[in-house]
């Protein structure tokens, strides 16, 4: 999924911070809040990808290891997910926590 670019404007299309999958998240809120603190979409928040809490689907899987799996991903109503077909790509969700980018 190397296609979709690490971009602010992606990441501001992502749905993943109102997911609950990681909504009771330590380690995501965390993340969150630091994004927020060193103001929201900045630049160097997109250098350090590990750093911010969502956009999986192109970093891929987090490595925050607090996230409930039993919740159900919300990829699918996401507009990066729809726009890029990755309903035919494997994985085609949780990229949280089981998309290894290689
Ligand atoms: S498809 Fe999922 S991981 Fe990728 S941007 Fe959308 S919500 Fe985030
Ligand atoms: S990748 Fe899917 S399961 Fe993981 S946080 Fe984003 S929407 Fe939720």
């Amino acid at each position: 999924m190397v296609d979709i670019d690490l971009s602010i404007e992606n990441l501001q299309k992502c749905i993943c911070p109102e997911c609950p999958v990681q909504s009771k998240s330590q380690c995501a809120d965390e993340k969150l809040e630091k994004m927020i603190e060193s103001e929201l979409m900045q630049e160097e928040n997109i250098s350090n990808p590990q750093e911010i809490p969502g956009l999986y689907c192109v970093t891929g899987e987090s490595k925050c290891k607090d996230f409930d799996s039993e919740q159900t991903c919300q990829c699918s109503g996401c507009y990066i997910w729809n726009e890029y077909q990755l309903g035919k790509r494997e994985p085609r969700e949780y990229f949280c926590i089981n998309f290894e980018v290689l």
